[in-house]
């Protein structure tokens, strides 16, 4: 802790702040050796419907297999991505890799599942339409492969410009979910002007459940908007069957969480996909 770094080149640091400036250096560091030597893949989780217990398609997750320090969660490097713009590139490496696996699945038979990438604020300022495009056609892929996830903050700014964006990739057949719904701040009067496919219900809410009389409240409203908008609701983070029952009773149509699988590699998620493997609790 402190005083001396024994890894060299900065003799003296004491300061918390110098602290996390260096792990920021180092992560910005390996971050660019991560690109260059392909330490960074995917991991597939996938979603189920509640009426059949199907497999409905699958969220990309971001890992950082890191030399020294193992298998990494987006939340040990995605922040500092941000915070050194280097997000970008990570975002365009995304986009890509998820194409990539699609058209692979594409070329081993499998119907058009569709594989959800979470996209950040600062990706909505680039042309992501075009960007979206050009993955899509450069793997021979219909929009039917693709989903985006973006988080409500993307919806409180410079609004036609926002719509028009989300506008173009629907036209590409591309849907568009709405991540972590209800944490942030966005009016509700604002949802029906986006051309939003879903609703994904954070998992803070689903935590609660049946627990907590307040997330259940927030978790059935939640439900109640997506049906009056026609949205299609998942809940994500859904870990046993007590929060399961409820869900499915408030009407919830997808979930994603452990009580099916765990983020899994590709190899993993495509074998799920050719046993036709079912939640075998929906009866
Ligand atoms: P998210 O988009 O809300 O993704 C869901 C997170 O919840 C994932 O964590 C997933 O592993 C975890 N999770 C799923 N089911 C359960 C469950 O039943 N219980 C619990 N406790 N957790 C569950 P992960 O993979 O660590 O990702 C964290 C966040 O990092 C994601 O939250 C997303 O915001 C971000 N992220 C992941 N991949 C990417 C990426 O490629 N690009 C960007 N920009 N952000 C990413
Ligand atoms: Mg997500
Ligand atoms: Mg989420
Ligand atoms: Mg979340």
């Amino acid at each position: 802790q402190g005083g001396e770094n024994n890894e060299g080149g900065y003799a003296y640091y004491s300061e918390e702040m110098n602290r996390n400036t260096l792990d920021l250096l180092r992560i910005e560091t390996g971050l660019l050796h991560a690109f260059e030597y392909n330490e960074l893949l995917l991991y597939y989780q996938p979603k189920i419907d509640f009426a059949q217990g199907h497999i409905t398609g699958a969220e990309a997750l971001v890992r950082w297999q890191h030399p020294e320090r193992g298998l990494l969660a987006p939340g040990d490097f995605i922040p500092i991505a941000e915070e050194t713009g280097l997000i970008v590139q990570l975002s365009d490496w995304v986009l890509e890799a998820a194409c990539a696996q699609a058209r692979q699945w594409k070329e081993a038979g499998l119907e058009p599942i569709r594989i959800a990438i979470n996209v950040t604020a600062r990706e909505f300022t680039r042309s992501l339409p075009d960007r979206v495009r050009a993955a899509l056609s450069r793997h021979q892929l219909t929009g039917e492969w693709l989903e985006l996830e973006i988080t409500e903050s993307m919806l409180m700014h410079s609004t036609d410009r926002v719509i028009s964006i989300m506008e173009k990739v629907c036209l590409l057949g591309v849907t568009i979910s709405l991540d972590d719904f209800g944490t942030g701040y966005s009016s509700l009067s604002y949802l029906k002007r986006f051309p939003i496919n879903t609703l994904k219900i954070d998992r803070s809410f689903t935590t609660g459940i049946p627990g907590d009389t307040n997330d259940c409240a927030i978790a059935s409203a939640i439900i109640g908007i997506a049906k009056q908008l026609r949205h299609k609701v998942i809940a994500e983070g859904v870990e046993n069957m007590a929060q399961f029952n409820f869900l499915k009773e408030a009407g919830c149509n997808e979930l994603q969480g452990y009580l099916f699988s765990r983020p899994v590699p590709a190899a993993d998620f495509h074998l799920m996909l050719t046993e036709g493997r079912k939640f075998s609790a929906v009866v």
